[in-house]
């Protein structure tokens, strides 16, 4: 979605719309941040002007799928935020720096009468992808011996081990 600068009304106005999972990969051209699908994102915002600055305040939602950190069971979770960008024609003289460092995150410049929504979509998708998502809060995970699903199903692993280690700690007192 770009938005031209000069289109945007004084009285400001309301940008609503959807995309898909496919659309952030290719806006994503071939960067992958880590292993997830998206789906249903949906974009309500307004875009204000004052001359030449523009305001963009809204909010992001959309559906992830990935798997539980834990189980590794694939998942879904809604993801959402609200943002608040400002824009404003790149001071004169001065050579635009493309890279924003994350305390520049809102707030951007633009050039030729053009604003890349999509990038700042983006931008704040990513931010809300969970690094350790779980199915559960009380997501027993699976064991770490056999690799059974402790959520669904039981194994004996933990007992043995620690049969083992009382076992190990018999021969030590038999040993002294
Ligand atoms: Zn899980
Ligand atoms: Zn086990």
């Amino acid at each position: 979605m770009k938005i031209n600068v000069s289109k945007i009304p004084e009285g400001g106005m309301i940008l609503k719309f959807e995309r898909n999972g496919e659309w952030f990969r290719e806006n994503l051209a071939g960067t992958t941040p880590g292993d997830f699908e998206l789906d249903r994102i949906g974009i309500d915002c307004t875009a204000r002007r004052m001359k030449e600055n523009v305001f963009i305040e809204g909010s992001v939602t959309a559906a992830v799928d990935m798997s539980c950190c834990r189980c590794l069971k694939m998942i879904r979770l809604p993801i959402g935020s609200s943002f608040k960008y400002t824009f404003t024609p790149p001071p004169p003289g001065s050579k635009v720096e493309t890279e924003l460092n994350a305390a520049d995150l809102e707030f951007s410049y633009y050039e030729g009468d053009v604003i890349d929504l999509d990038m700042v979509i983006i931008e704040q998708i990513i931010l809300q992808i969970p690094m350790k998502p779980l199915c559960a809060e009380s997501c027993r995970g699976l064991c770490p011996h056999c690799g059974i699903d402790m959520n669904t199903a039981s194994c004996n692993c933990r007992v043995e081990v620690l049969d083992e280690r009382l076992a190990a700690l018999k021969q030590l007192k038999i040993q002294h």
